[in-house]
């Protein structure tokens, strides 16, 4: 199997159906994004592109973007999706460790360049559990991690949520997400791919053109960001809402108060999922039932998932056809985050009702998830540390009325707040860039002399609110 050729099993009969709606009010085929992949495809291939050989892409969101991926799963390749927002530095990193055969930076050129080439007749055949995309998600060590994801994974994975959310070819997909992550790549794309429906295609969430596709699309999903910037706009009402079936929520918690205000506003309930790059989506709140404020719902089909620890609460496990066979190049990583029988030890606390379902209390580690992109503390405090006046830093997230948590720095030492995050900028993707630093005298510290972020994060609540 290819997961290409699952994917393609999804698209119309009929290829002059639209899968791209664009905001200039341009519209692009199925037929167009299968001849593209294919002459894409051809193009990768008579490049040197062999079956396993990586192919890494940066870039703005744009169709062709979809067109890369598809190309590079047809030649039999894998697929390394890199944040736009990465600097040089960072993306040498990926580079270096990734090792691809292509780097490409210009899809829209890239695949220009692949129209003289004829179509490659036929995606090349891998088994399931060859690899098929590589995602990197940054490491509390500061070493990112390639969460080695196959054809299986992801093909078990589109299946079962094109399933639970009940997609059929009458839909149309109101798709802002970036395309460099699970959840615009993997979660939103491949759903709207096997039903054959169109796509509201925004290059990011800004609000008009969001609610003006919200007037034709029958189902949003977004990061709980974008529901909070709807609910922050008065013309976000209940008209606008009416003709989506169901609004889709996840890669951060999505807080009860947001779900609440959300039904009081549109009269209906958000379905909030939870997934991660290493198993893409692991449970789901159901279509028809009950969908509940602050509980992820249930394990899709085929997912085993069970609490760590013996208490009631405790670190989530997890086995199943989509979760990653390990970390690229990492296999004694790898072997640290499986348990003997085979579960994944995700890091993210939570505990299950008797029926299943989930709930989702906290991060293991003190990842800070800002605007829906994970910040691990340790990579900003590497680059705090090296500033002058600088003795040592933490970092930690405190609540913000936009992003849901922001970055904030306590430094040990002195110096200049503005000058520093100058600099953070200089180094790091924008993300990940702290809002305010405070300076203190003094970090408070466990009995191992560890400092105790907790009591940070408890002092510096209220720094990022209005
Ligand atoms: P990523 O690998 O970037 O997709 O980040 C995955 C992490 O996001 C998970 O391990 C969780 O900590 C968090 N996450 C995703 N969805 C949810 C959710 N619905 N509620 C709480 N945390 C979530």
């Amino acid at each position: 199997m290819n997961l290409y050729d699952r994917l393609a099993g999804g698209f119309p009969a009929d290829r002059a159906k639209p899968c791209f709606l664009l905001s200039d009010g341009q519209a692009l085929s199925y037929g167009w994004l299968e001849d593209a992949a294919a002459r894409t495809a051809a193009r990768l291939t008579s490049e040197g592109v062999q079956p396993g050989d990586r192919v890494a892409l940066q870039a703005e969101k744009t169709p062709e973007v979809i067109v890369v991926y598809l190309a590079t799963l047809m030649a039999g390749a894998v697929f390394l999706p890199l944040n736009s927002a990465y600097t040089g530095a960072e993306v040498e990193y990926f580079l270096a460790d990734a090792e691809p055969r292509v780097f490409i930076t210009d899809p829209p050129g890239y695949a220009r360049g692949a129209e003289g080439f004829a179509p490659l007749s036929q995606a090349v055949p891998r088994a399931a559990s060859d690899l098929a995309s590589l995602i990197y998600t940054s490491g509390t060590t500061g070493r990112s991690k390639g969460a080695m994801l196959s054809h299986g994974n992801l093909a078990a994975n589109a299946a079962a949520l094109h399933e639970a959310w009940g997609f059929t070819p009458d839909d149309v997909l109101l798709h802002a997400l970036p395309v460099f992550h699970v959840h615009g790549l993997f979660v939103a794309l491949h759903c709207a791919l096997l039903s054959g429906c169109p796509m509201i295609w925004l290059p990011k969430f800004a609000d008009a053109e969001v609610l003006a596709g919200l007037s034709r699309a029958t189902v949003m999903m977004g990061v709980p960001t974008f529901y909070t910037r709807l609910l922050a706009n008065p013309q976000f009402t209940r008209d606008t809402a009416a003709g989506v079936r169901v609004f889709i929520s996840g890669s951060a918690p999505l807080l009860p108060s947001t779900f609440a205000e959300f039904e009081a506003r549109t009269g209906q309930r958000i379905l909030e999922r939870y997934g991660m790059s290493e198993a893409v989506i692991i449970t789901t709140n159901p279509l028809d039932g009950d969908r509940i404020a602050g509980s992820v719902g249930y394990p899709l089909p085929g997912v085993e998932l069970r609490i760590g620890g013996g208490e009631d609460t405790g670190v989530i496990q997890i086995r199943g056809p989509s979760v990653f066979s390990g970390y690229w190049r990492m296999p004694e990583k790898t072997a640290e985050e499986f348990t003997p029988d085979g579960f994944f030890i995700t890091g993210d606390v939570g505990r299950q009702d008797p029926d299943g379902r989930v709930w989702i209390s906290g991060r293991a580690k003190d990842l800070i998830i800002s605007g829906g992109y994970n910040v691990y503390p340790k990579e900003v405090e590497l680059v705090l540390d090296e500033l002058p006046g600088v003795v040592e830093s933490a970092v930690i997230g405190v609540p913000h009325p936009d992003f849901g948590e922001g970055v904030v720095a306590v430094v040990l030492g002195d110096g200049d707040e503005t000058a520093m995050i100058a600099e953070a900028r200089r180094q790091l993707a924008a993300y990940k860039v702290p809002k305010r630093v405070v300076f203190v005298d003094e970090l408070p510290r466990n009995a191992m002399g560890k400092v105790q972020k907790n009591l940070l994060r408890e002092r510096y609540a209220g720094l990022l609110s209005i």
